[in-house]
């Protein structure tokens, strides 16, 4: 009975360690070191290998490595398998320093002082207070939540819009289609957390941004394509947005020469916004594979027909 990691290299490394440490008596394999397919019973992966079935005979259960799904072509899986996502603490931790720092710059206009900086610009703008600024935040599952509890600290006003109604102390929430527009043109920093689905692809486009009060942010970490990228700089340029933290594009890496690049109200990271935590993301592991052996439901099991 194996467990194959096939996932980013170096971080493989300290998932081995980690096993070690915690399943001496569970082998753990890097890919290609795959020994005899037909002990692989677990496999822990970014996206799937070819022929995942006829390679792995015995195959029981699958992890996608991120929180997120929609890199992982389930449809190469066989339906009695279950594919399970990262719900472990260290993708919610590292988020929440993301968004934080991210809403905290657009509250405190920092790319506008990063572009008066390069022209040596000494001008002072008005501060908004924390109380005056709404911040919105689309998708309620682990991370969103994760993220707006974090935020209360500073006094911002929260909202929340997901796929069903969730009751947050301290949020006002919404469900639905039907009431994103009661959302949006209440929030003043807008923030997505979205899995990446049919329903949630281009949602950040000219409609929603037109609807939101003028001069709102934008904090994109789900995915790039919920973002209509033409629809997001003619916002910026109308002024209808202030500035976008975007940690996802499409394509990811982002080519040279991109708009997104050199735009001064827009600041791009590296798909970097959070990362499953190897020490954290073995017990996780280990956890699941443990309920599984005992027949039990899997947290974190993802609905391959709502696509998260
Ligand atoms: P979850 O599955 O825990 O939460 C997703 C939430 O989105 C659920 O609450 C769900 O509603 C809601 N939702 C789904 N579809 C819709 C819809 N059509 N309309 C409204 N709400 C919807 O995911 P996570 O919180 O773990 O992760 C969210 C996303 O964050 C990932 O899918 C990934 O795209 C992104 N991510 C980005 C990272 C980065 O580094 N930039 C790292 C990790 C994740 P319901 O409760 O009704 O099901």
């Amino acid at each position: 009975m194996t467990v194959l990691y096939k996932a980013n290299m170096v971080r493989g490394a300290e998932w081995a360690t980690f096993f070690a440490e915690r399943a001496p008596n569970l082998p753990f394999r890097l890919w290609p070191d795959i020994g005899d397919p037909a002990d692989v019973r677990y496999l822990v992966a970014w996206v799937p290998p070819d022929d995942i079935a006829a390679s792995f005979p015995n195959l029981e259960l699958v992890f996608s490595v991120g929180a997120g799904v929609d890199q992982f072509d389930a449809t190469k899986l066989p339906a009695h398998i279950p594919l399970v996502r990262m719900l472990e603490p260290g993708i919610a931790e590292t988020m929440v320093e993301y968004v934080t720092m991210a809403v905290l710059a657009l509250h405190r206009d920092l790319l506008h002082f990063i572009a008066q900086q390069r022209e040596q610009v000494w001008r002072e703008i008005r501060i908004t207070p924390a109380k005056r600024r709404r911040v919105g935040v689309m998708g309620l599952g682990q991370l969103g939540l994760a993220v707006l509890e974090r935020l209360k600290a500073f006094g911002f006003p929260l909202l929340g819009w997901n796929r069903s109604l969730r009751d947050i102390e301290g949020v006002a929430c919404y469900a639905g289609v039907d009431a994103l527009p009661a959302f949006i043109e209440r929030t003043d920093i807008l923030v997505c957390l979205l899995p990446l689905t049919d329903e949630t692809r281009g949602i950040l486009n000219a409609d929603l941004f037109a609807r939101l009060p003028r001069g709102a942010g934008l904090v994109n970490v789900g995915r790039g394509p919920h973002l209509v990228e033409a629809d997001f700089l003619a916002a910026l340029d109308s002024g209808a947005l202030s500035g976008g933290v975007l940690d996802v594009t499409e394509p990811e890496p982002l080519p040279p020469g991109h708009p997104f690049w050199s735009h001064p109200r827009i600041l791009v990271t590296p798909h970097n916004a959070s990362m499953t935590t190897p020490d954290t993301a073995v017990d996780y592991v280990l956890d699941v594979i443990a309920r599984h052996q005992r027949g039990e439901e899997l947290p974190g099991r993802v609905d391959r027909s709502r696509g998260y």
